[in-house]
């Protein structure tokens, strides 16, 4: 059976303007992924929107239909500090020590990184570069980025800043952004902003969720708030080819269940296109991006993992055994509210990080505990939300296999492993 066709839609496209968006997923109402609540909120209305995804068939890019104010997702106490990860930190020093090998050539020409976080990646820039500059809107973050004796502008980049920083500081031989460019809704003044920013021969690298990676994984809890895009090597190539910038390399990577890392620099820069951005254009267009039936192909398989994982989770509870959640995090926001899982379903999500002890899932307001509490008691099975960790996770609690637990991973189809 043929999927049914989405509808066309008046809502236009944030990069090319055009009309042509055709919404292809609806993940329902959504809450803000990593906004846990507390005992008290639990009083109070949560704020929620309509999770949609649509693809434009005139420039490519998939993007939220609706997106949430940024005053709402980066407030001035957002919580996600890029430095408790471990393996973020390793992923960012093999990064940072390849580009002082063979991209930075002149130090008198500063390095930017929009989106510095707490500073972990420009940190480790600085020892590369004596003249390299944060960019962080969110002041408790920067404030933290500062503390390491890092150079930071609490602003937003745009073609205002860009100008300022180079006519103070020259222009720039590295634009950099790990994370942020699918958060920010206007592109196409974030390329402007380069083209003003950049030497002659200068580089940009950013890296963000790889919508190839997104659709073959069936990664939907990819798809959540902040991510205000998804994006193909094909849409970004045009979304900076219409203002004078050009890809000129690609790297895929493993981090958060599959990234892309993009090299470009001005269409008159003399490093030459590799072979890389030819070959990922062809693999896109070979798996389809350009047809909307591979959105909607795509979208019927997300909805057979959600009925998939509900008739086993219902089984499981009809038969009396009892089930946890492992890891609360975004992700995980996205997978119980799409697929309307809660405390009936799971006896608590259990999650490291202290922070978010003795708070609750949000929206579907599972009560979120220590790990500790997990091994003291040990449940007949653990739901991983944390899907791309199953392999670590397992390794990890050895011990509550032993003893005969099971884990439930979701993708592609709900199982037990
Ligand atoms: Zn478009």
């Amino acid at each position: 059976m043929n999927a049914p066709k989405p509808p066309a839609t008046t809502f236009s496209c944030r990069i090319c303007g055009g009309s042509s968006l055709h919404p292809f997923l609806d993940l329902g109402k959504m809450p803000i992924a990593n906004a846990f609540l507390s005992c008290a909120q639990l009083s109070h209305p949560e704020y929620t929107f309509q999770l949609q995804a649509g693809f434009c068939d005139s420039c490519h890019m998939v993007q939220l239909l609706e997106a949430v104010d940024p005053d709402i997702l980066f407030h001035d106490h957002y919580a996600y500090f890029s430095s408790i990860s471990r393996v973020m930190d390793d992923h960012f020093g093999r990064l940072a020590s390849s580009i002082g090998a063979e991209i930075l050539y002149d130090e008198r020409l500063p390095v930017v990184e929009i989106g510095a976080n707490d500073g972990i990646l420009l940190q480790k820039l600085a020892a590369y570069s004596p003249r390299a500059i944060g960019i962080e809107p969110s002041a408790n973050v920067a404030a933290v980025a500062r503390e390491k004796g890092l150079h930071i502008v609490s602003e937003f980049f745009d073609t205002e800043l860009a100008a300022s920083l180079r006519a103070e500081h020259c222009p720039a031989q590295l634009v950099i952004g790990a994370n942020v460019l699918c958060h920010i809704p206007d592109l196409n003044g974030v390329a402007r902003a380069l083209e003003t920013l950049l030497d002659a021969e200068g580089v940009f690298i950013f890296e963000d969720p790889y919508l190839l990676e997104i659709m073959t994984q069936l990664a939907y809890d990819q798809i959540y708030d902040e991510h205000v895009y998804y994006f193909s090597v094909t849409s970004l190539c045009r979304l900076f080819e219409k203002h004078g910038l050009r890809i000129f390399r690609v790297e895929p990577i493993p981090v958060h269940g599959g990234s892309m890392r993009v090299y470009g620099c001005r269409s008159a820069c003399s490093r030459a296109t590799e072979p890389s951005v030819t070959a990922q254009l062809a693999a896109e267009s070979e798996y389809g991006l350009a047809l909307l039936q591979t959105y909607s192909a795509f979208a019927e398989r997300v909805q057979q993992s959600r009925t998939s994982l509900r008739e086993l989770l219902q089984r499981l509870q009809v038969d009396g055994a009892r089930v946890v959640g492992y890891a609360a995090s975004s992700k995980g926001t996205v997978i119980l509210n799409y697929c309307g899982i809660g405390s009936d379903m799971l006896e608590y999500v259990c999650d490291n990080t202290p922070s978010k002890h003795g708070l609750f899932t949000p929206g579907t307001r599972i009560p979120i505990v220590p790990i500790d509490r997990f091994a003291a008691d040990y449940p007949d099975y653990a739901f991983v939300l944390a899907w791309n960790h199953l392999n670590e996770i397992a390794s990890k609690e050895q011990t509550f296999r032993e003893q005969g637990g099971r884990f439930i991973t979701h993708i592609p189809t709900a199982r037990i492993v």
